[in-house]
């Protein structure tokens, strides 16, 4: 995605929506460990963060938003 080269940013991106992206906990466990120091949770933020400019939300989110975009947060209506 941060390549220069790529030209198929947009597919990539519609790609991972689905695929962990918004499932990672950001709890960076995954940092320590890698055996070839890839930085997977970096990766995951820059590509939440490219979502995000492309108009993608957070899924658990975004089932917070009506139909019209409007926010609901669970409680009663005043
Ligand atoms: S990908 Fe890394 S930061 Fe995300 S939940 Fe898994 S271990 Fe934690």
């Amino acid at each position: 995605m941060s390549d220069v080269r790529e030209t198929e940013v947009e597919d990539k991106i519609a790609a991972v929506q689905h695929q962990g992206i918004w499932d990672c906990t950001l709890c960076n466990e995954c940092v320590p460990v890698c055996p070839v120091g890839i930085a997977p949770k970096q990766d995951i933020v820059m590509l939440r963060n490219k979502s995000g400019v492309m108009g993608y939300m957070d899924p658990s989110f975004s089932s917070n938003f009506g139909d019209d975009g409007t926010p609901s947060f669970g409680g009663p209506a005043f």
